[in-house]
């Protein structure tokens, strides 16, 4: 345990500056690189793909905190370097300042073992590769950083493990912090995928208390690089993601993209890699982000795995004690190769998947236009508006109200009646996205979805409240392939969601089926739903009260079973949804804080045109 310094709880006397003892600067250190068990590990797979491994063995007992072992079949560590390895700023990766404009390692500070040794107790094992395979394996152990030992001999194949126990045992304030071991394997599950999604030529076995979670096998091969993004990013991810392959000058962008229509819920599925090192940056997001820009929900998050590479001296890698970030030297440059390779590849997915549509944005086809209709007509007056604006009257048979209001069925060519709602009555839809009406001071435009969105929450919320959420069965299960992780969390989520109306069944490790949703839900793309559910279920911390975040889960499922756009509605519909509307609470902002409608009165208009009245 660390001595507390004196002066703590009353003012100094004196101000006496000393130097540290090393133990304790090593523990201090440690806090940058080592803040829970997922970085520990983080950096043990690092140094065995560094030593070029090309298996993995990763035990973890208790979340990591009791154990962390992991072994590889890498060069190894000569016994006369073990001790060196341990030793604070000790590393074989590089040597002189220079090194540094040109580091093709993942590690380079030599901070990483010397940090992890300082907080637990750690044992380096390793044997060298020696071709008369005479040597032996040598073993160190050190404790809480104290003086290092000779090392033994031990019994080891070729390679190297370490193994971490007792993580923060001598510092307390850290292990404070912790999660818990679920969480924290959690975390450590994901810095496997993470790293392991970039080294398909690695075989990887991961086990927690003793049972297997991923068996990854090695593929060298481009077609096999589908199977480790099957294996770690579920089957969906694989099959339906987009490939890019895109290069300028020095740069290469290579990987997948997943369609905007499969944008998710969570940031959860963003994995960028430059010289293959994971990294997380605003300015890669943003890239991306723009790329997506007119074709994705501000709400919903791109899913990606991208490697960058770019000549090492273009990159600084050294600004992250944990190196997370780095800092391009072109930041301009990469930024826009980012940005067009990927709107690039979008825009070729869309031409591919949907019918006789253009991938110009704005045209017609690739928006559904109610105009597009059979039956669709042009508004009488309004047709001569420029074809930018397209405008279209939905001219069809009253049919099933989704909104189950009762409308007044106003007649397009009739006088108003004397009584004009507050939000008037439907004279067209716009783009099939918006709802134009008209009231006796002006124009009502509505967001169809981000209404409908609302309107639907509220009701969810109301029904939930007063124990009235009626699921329906659905009349054949859907069935549902999920990561493993996915599948155990949804399952302990099952209780919460039973009384919210969704009943799924977990059929095997990876497989799940959809057995109802709320009533109030009627035409929902069911898998897409649990995705999104899923998605943010794995997001949240598994330690937190999922019932705090039953708002949330309600407000995705009302954002699904909203009318997405375009699709046509009867005048009816429109007319059903308006006064949805008026009857909501807090209807004119939808779950996003968007606005869901807007007024444009006559004076609004005169002013546009000038008109003076
Ligand atoms: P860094 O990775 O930044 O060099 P570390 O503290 O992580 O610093 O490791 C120190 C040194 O120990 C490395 O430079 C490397 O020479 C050696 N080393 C660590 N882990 C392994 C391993 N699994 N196989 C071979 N050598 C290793
Ligand atoms: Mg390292």
């Amino acid at each position: 345990m660390t001595p507390a310094p004196a002066f703590l709880g009353e003012p100094p006397v004196s101000c006496n500056i000393r130097i540290l003892p090393d133990c304790l600067i090593s523990q201090i250190a440690a806090g940058e690189v080592i803040e829970r068990p997922a970085s520990v590990v983080k950096e043990l797979i690092e140094n065995s793909l560094d030593a070029g491994c090309t298996r993995l063995e990763i035990m973890i007992e208790g979340g990591g905190i009791r154990r962390i072992r992991v072994r590889d079949d890498g060069l190894g560590i000569p016994r006369a370097e073990l001790a060196l390895a341990l030793t604070r700023h000790a590393t074989s990766k590089i040597a002189a300042l220079a090194d540094l404009e040109s580091v093709t390692t993942l590690g380079f500070r030599g901070e990483a073992l010397p940090s992890i040794a300082a907080v637990s107790r750690l044992t380096l094992t390793s044997r060298i590769r020696d071709p008369a395979g005479e040597g032996m394996a040598w073993s160190i152990t050190v404790s809480g950083g104290a003086p290092l030992v000779d090392p033994s001999p031990a019994a080891h194949p070729v390679g190297t493990s370490v193994e971490v126990c007792d993580l923060f045992y001598n510092t307390p304030a850290r292990r404070k912090f912790l999660r818990s071991p679920r969480t924290e394997f959690e975390q450590i599950e994901q810095v496997v995928r993470r790293l392991l999604l970039a080294y398909p030529g690695v075989a990887c076995e991961l086990r927690h208390d003793g049972r297997l979670i991923h068996r990854l096998d090695a593929a060298d091969r481009y077609p096999s690089f589908q199977d480790r993004l099957d294996q770690l990013l579920g089957p969906t991810f694989a099959a339906q993601a987009l490939p890019i392959e895109s290069a300028a000058g020095k740069l290469l962008l290579s990987g997948w993209v997943l369609p905007p229509a499969l944008a998710r819920s969570q940031p959860d599925q963003q994995f960028f890699y430059v010289n293959k090192r994971l990294i997380r940056d605003r300015l890669v997001a943003h890239a991306v982000r723009q790329a997506f820009a007119d074709c994705l929900h501000h709400s919903r998050h791109p899913a990606y795995v991208l490697f960058l590479e770019l000549p090492p001296d273009q990159v600084d890698v050294n600004v992250h004690p944990a190196k997370h970030e780095v800092r391009f030297r072109e930041t301009r440059q990469v930024h826009d190769f980012i940005r067009q390779a990927v709107a690039r590849t979008l825009a070729q997915g869309r031409l591919g998947v949907s019918v006789g549509a253009s991938s110009e944005p704005g045209s017609s086809a690739r928006l559904g236009l109610a105009g597009q209709h059979p039956r669709a007509r042009a508004v009488p007056g309004v047709s001569e508006l420029p074809s930018l604006y397209q405008v279209s009257l939905v001219w069809q048979a009253p049919r099933l109200d989704p909104f189950s209001g009762n409308a007044p069925a106003a007649d397009p060519g009739q006088a108003p009646p004397a009584e004009v709602p507050p939000l008037g009555f439907a004279l067209a839809q716009l783009n099939g996205v918006y709802l134009l009406a008209e009231t006796r001071e002006g124009l009502i435009v509505v967001d169809i979805h981000a209404a409908h969105e609302r309107i639907l929450y509220e009701r969810l919320k109301s029904a939930w409240r007063s124990a009235r959420l009626v699921s329906q069965h659905l009349l054949i299960p859907q069935p549902l392939r999920v990561a493993p992780h996915e599948a155990d969390r949804l399952e302990a989520a099952c209780p919460i969601l039973e009384p919210l109306g969704l009943v799924i069944d977990r059929l095997g490790p990876d497989r799940l089926a959809l057995r109802a949703i709320p009533a109030l839900l009627e035409s929902v793309d069911a898998e897409r739903l649990v995705r999104d559910l899923l998605a943010d279920l794995v997001e949240q911390d598994a330690s937190a009260q999922i019932e705090s975040s039953i708002d949330r889960i309600l407000a995705t499922l009302a954002c699904h079973g909203a009318v997405r756009a375009p699709r046509c509605l009867s005048r009816d519909e429109m007319n059903a949804l308006l006064r949805q509307i008026e009857q909501t609470e807090r209807s004119d902002q939808c779950n996003h804080g968007r606005p869901t409608w807007i007024r444009l009165s006559y004076t609004d208009f005169d002013r546009l045109f000038m008109r003076g009245r």
